[in-house]
């Protein structure tokens, strides 16, 4: 019977970690489909910005409430599954409590102890995340674009950790009665033990059911957990750390210009310019992109795809948007989701057919409408306020460059002003030679 329970947990793991991988290798052809983008500069500042942010989690705490519970569920998970170790090498070998020898009596000890106190954190916090989400409706995380699947995602995930933190305790309370009954307690806990009362109602052989089940449950769901990342908006545990590695570390505010667009704005303002001064040596000037801007995934680059995926729906950006608070369509978050929403139907279309079939559809009007692009100022407020160091700005930019330059599609204020532009050099509807004429006058 034990070798039984061995040979099924190592199927597990293979199972299990198979999944995982092959779901994470999808998702990075996924995020390959996108464009090259060079963002190897600055190595020791991405390094230091990802442990700020990413592993640190430095820009959740500027909403206290959410970020103290958020960074205690991260802790708390994270120590919690230290127990893992000890769960993998019991499971593969029948080995119990094996840290027990390792650690000693007494530091293993301090090691229960502290691995309850932080479950027992995790379970309060969670419970908090689902009272705001459910009961007081904080409004961003109660926004139409939630709705359905992925308020339901959101609420999967708090009951899938707290059962887990629930099988915890569940473990270790039959656990400590049966190794007291055994006179061979190894560890402390604090809350499971204030439960012995409860727990040594129980026969033995219930007791082993109960520890086996929890064992079990928690093994299991740990990996469920794992796999499920994958449809999830928790896939931001993962790729939170490369997301904020590769961000934008350019002053926010400065737009990418394109080298050929650049050099045709010189030489309409100044006739006797170099036209070959624009472009980089090796560069052919008269080079032009095969699209200007983006109307569908396969036109972002790659860090933006990789933005969508890094996504936590935490709606800080829709919360601080001027278009979104004064009702216009607009909500940074919902750009970030409709993003990942095309490029996990492009992923499922390659997985189907082996390699992309047009399926008539695009990012723009498809899933991302031109109200809500036109409704962004560009004021970069949803960046500045992601804890994760998203960029839905942009997207929303690089739709807006294929609206203007491959479609002159541009609302009719913007239109007559950039036509003014080519025109006469300046915003205004009057020739260059004539600017000064306010000044003729008596
Ligand atoms: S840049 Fe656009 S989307 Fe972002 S907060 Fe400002 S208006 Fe909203
Ligand atoms: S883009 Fe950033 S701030 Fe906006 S919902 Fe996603 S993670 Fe939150």
């Amino acid at each position: 019977m034990q070798y039984i329970d061995n040979i099924l947990f190592l199927i597990l793991i293979v199972v299990g970690f198979g999944l995982f991988f092959k779901s994470l290798k999808e998702l990075t052809r996924n995020v390959n489909l996108g464009k090259d983008i060079d963002r190897s500069d600055n190595k020791n500042e991405r390094w230091a910005v990802m442990g700020r942010v990413a592993l640190g989690q430095g820009k959740m705490v500027k909403r206290p409430v959410a970020g103290i519970l958020h960074i205690l569920v991260y802790l708390g998970f994270i120590i919690v599954n230290l127990e893992l170790a000890e769960i993998f090498v019991d499971g593969l070998f029948g080995t119990h409590r094996f840290l027990a020898g390792v650690l000693g009596l007494g530091f293993y000890n301090v090691f229960t102890a502290v691995l309850e106190v932080m479950a027992f954190l995790v379970a309060v916090s969670i419970a908090i995340f689902f009272i705001r989400r459910n009961i007081i409706h904080i409004r961003r995380l109660n926004m139409k674009e939630l709705l359905g699947w992925p308020k339901n995602d959101a609420n999967w995930i708090l009951v899938i950790e707290f059962s887990l933190m629930m099988a915890f305790f569940l473990m270790n309370s039959s656990d400590f009665v049966l190794m007291t009954r055994e006179g061979d307690v190894k560890g402390y806990f604090p809350f499971s033990q204030s439960l012995f009362g409860v727990f040594n109602g129980f026969g033995d052989t219930t007791l082993h059911i109960l520890e086996k089940g929890a064992w079990w449950f928690h093994i299991i769901g740990v990996f469920f957990f794992m796999n499920y990342l994958y449809y999830s908006k928790h896939l931001h545990i993962i790729f939170a750390f490369p997301n904020t590695w590769f961000a934008n570390l350019q002053k926010k505010g400065k737009f990418n210009n394109l080298d050929s667009v650049t050099k045709e704005i010189k030489l309409m303002m100044d006739p006797n310019a170099d036209p070959y001064a624009a472009a980089p040596a090796d560069a052919d000037p008269n080079a032009v992109p095969d699209k200007f801007g983006a109307n569908d995934v396969f036109d972002l680059n790659k860090v933006q795809l990789l933005n969508a995926y890094s996504c936590t729906e935490c709606g800080r950006c829709t919360a601080v948007c001027p278009a979104n608070i004064t009702g216009k369509k607009l909500s940074p978050r919902r750009i970030m989701m409709a993003t990942r929403d095309r490029l996990e139907e492009v992923g499922k279309n390659i997985n189907k057919n082996g390699k992309f079939v047009d399926d008539g559809k695009k990012l723009l009007d498809d899933y991302i409408s031109r109200e809500e692009l036109w409704a962004c100022t560009t004021c970069n407020a949803c960046v500045e306020a992601c804890p994760v160091l998203i960029d839905p700005l942009s997207i929303i930019f690089e739709m807006r460059r294929f609206m203007v330059m491959e479609q002159s599609s541009a609302p009719q204020e913007l239109n007559l002003m950039m036509t003014n532009i080519e025109n006469n050099a300046a915003p205004w509807q009057y020739n260059q030679a004539d600017r000064l004429n306010w000044a003729n006058e008596n």
